[in-house]
C-alpha cells in the first residue's frame, strides 16, 4: 500500500529558522525516497521570479504522529543546480565531520525549551497578567502547583523513542513550564539530524495541546532562567585520558568569538553571568562549574576521563553551526 512521507526541512527565517514540512504519497514498492521541491519565495529561501528550491531527503524514521507505514523524512535544502542552498548548514558539518571522523566525536545536546499557551503571551504555570512564585521548587519537581505541561514532555519523549530517535532523557526546569531533553551521544552529524527531527515533533506534539513551544533563550525577562542547549561533546581520546579534555578547553578558549557569535540570536540576553551562566563577554572552563562557559562534570574528574559540557549555546541555536564549530576547532588543535 501507498503510504505518507513528511518531508520536514530548515527554513531562511532570521535570526532564528522555522522549521518547515508537507506530505508525500510514496507509492508501494519505492525503493529510494524521491527528490522533491518547494516554494522558496514563501519561505525567506527565495526571490519569487525564481522560487523553486529543493528537498534532498536525508534522514527518515518512522512517524509516531501517523503510525502505520508512514514515515518523517529530514530534508536538506539545495538550489535547482543541486547544490547546498545557503540556508543549509548540514552540508559544511558534514565536510568537517568527514575530515575529522578518525577522531570519533560524540555529542550530547540538551534542548531546553518553554511551553505557551497558544492565545496568551505567558509561559504555563504563570497566572494571567502575573507571575507565579519564584524560581526554586520547579526545577525536576511534582504536583499541580508545580508542574505545567508534563503531559507533553511524556508524549513526546514517546514520540521520540517510536521514531527511532537517540533521545537520553527529560526533565522539568528551573523555570516554569520550562523542559529540557536531550539528545545523544551520537555524531556531529547524527546529533543535529536528531535534534531537528525531535524539535519537530515537540511542535508537533504540541500543536494538538494548541500550546507553542519556544526556543527563545530567554522567553521572560528578569529573574527567571534563560533556555539553553548545553552541548556535551567528546573525542575518542577524550573518553580515555584526562589530558584531552584540558587540551579540548583550552582550544576552544584561543577561538571564542567565532563560537559565541554562531551560537544562537538573543544568547546575549541569557548568558549574563546569573542563572548558572558566564557572562557572554567572558570565558572559563571549571570542574563542576556551572558559572563558566565550559563545565567538567564531576564524575569527569574523578574518572580521569570522559567529556566536556559547553554551556554557552542557546536553545535556538542551530545543532548543525555548534557541532561544525566544535569538531573543528578541538579536532584541529
Ligand atoms: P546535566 O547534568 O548538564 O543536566 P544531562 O544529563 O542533561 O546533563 O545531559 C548530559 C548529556 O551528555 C546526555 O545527552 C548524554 O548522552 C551526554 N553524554 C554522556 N557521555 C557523553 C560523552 N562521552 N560524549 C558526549 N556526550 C555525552
Ligand atoms: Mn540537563
Ligand atoms: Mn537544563
Ligand atoms: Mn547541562
Amino acid at each position: 500500500m501507498s503510504y505518507k512521507a513528511e518531508y520536514i526541512w530548515i527554513d531562511g527565517t532570521e535570526p532564528s529558522p522555522l522549521l518547515r514540512s508537507k506530505t508525500k504519497i510514496i507509492a508501494d514498492g519505492t525503493t529510494d525516497l524521491p527528490i522533491w521541491g518547494f516554494d522558496g519565495s514563501s519561505t525567506n529561501q527565495a526571490p519569487g521570479a525564481n522560487s523553486d528550491c529543493v528537498l534532498r531527503p536525508v534522514f527518515s524514521c518512522p512517524d509516531p504522529i501517523r503510525g502505520g507505514d508512514d514515515i518523517l523524512v529530514l530534508c536538506e535544502v539545495l538550489l535547482p543546480d543541486m547544490t547546498p542552498h545557503p540556508t543549509n548548514t548540514r552540508a559544511a558539518c558534514k565536510e568537517v565531520a568527514d575530515k575529522y571522523a578518525d577522531q570519533e566525536s560524540w555529542y550530547g545536546i540538551e534542548q531546553e525549551y518553554t511551553l505557551f499557551e497558544a492565545d496568551s503571551r505567558q509561559p504555563l504555570g504563570f497566572p494571567e497578567g502575573g507571575f507565579p512564585e519564584p524560581q526554586g521548587p520547579y526545577y525536576c519537581g511534582v504536583g499541580a502547583n508545580l508542574i505545567f505541561g508534563r503531559e507533553i514532555s511524556e508524549i513526546h519523549a514517546s514520540a521520540c523513542m517510536e521514531a527511532g530517535l537517540e533521545i537520553a532523557g527529560t526533565n522539568a526546569e528551573v523555570m516554569p513550564g520550562q523542559w529540557e531533553f536531550q539528545i545523544g551521544p551520537l555524531g556531529p552529524v547524527e546529533v543535529a539530524d536528531h535534534l531537528w527531527m525531535a524539535r519537530w515533533l515537540l511542535h508537533r506534539v504540541a500543536e494538538d495541546f494548541e500550546v507553542v513551544v519556544s526556543i527563545e533563550p530567554k522567553p521572560v525577562q528578569g529573574d527567571w532562567n534563560g533556555a539553553g542547549c548545553h552541548t556535551n561533546f567528546s573525542t575518542k581520546a577524550m573518553r580515555e585520558s584526562y589530558q584531552p579534555i584540558i587540551d579540548a578547553c583550552e582550544a576552544l578558549g584561543k577561538n571564542i568569538q567565532e563560537h559565541i557569535s554562531n551560537y544562537g540570536a538573543d544568547n546575549d540576553k541569557r548568558l549574563t553571568g546569573l542563572h548558572e551562566t558566564q557572562r557572554i563577554d567572558q570565558f572559563s572552563y571549571g570542574v563542576s562549574d556551572r558559572g563558566a562557559s565550559i563545565r567538567i562534570p564531576w564524575q569527569v574528574e574523578v574518572d580521569q576521563k570522559g567529556y566536556l559540557e559547553d554551556r554557552r549555546p542557546a536553545s535556538n541555536m542551530d545543532p548543525y553551526v555548534v557541532t561544525r564549530l566544535i569538531t573543528n576547532t578541538v579536532c584541529s588543535a
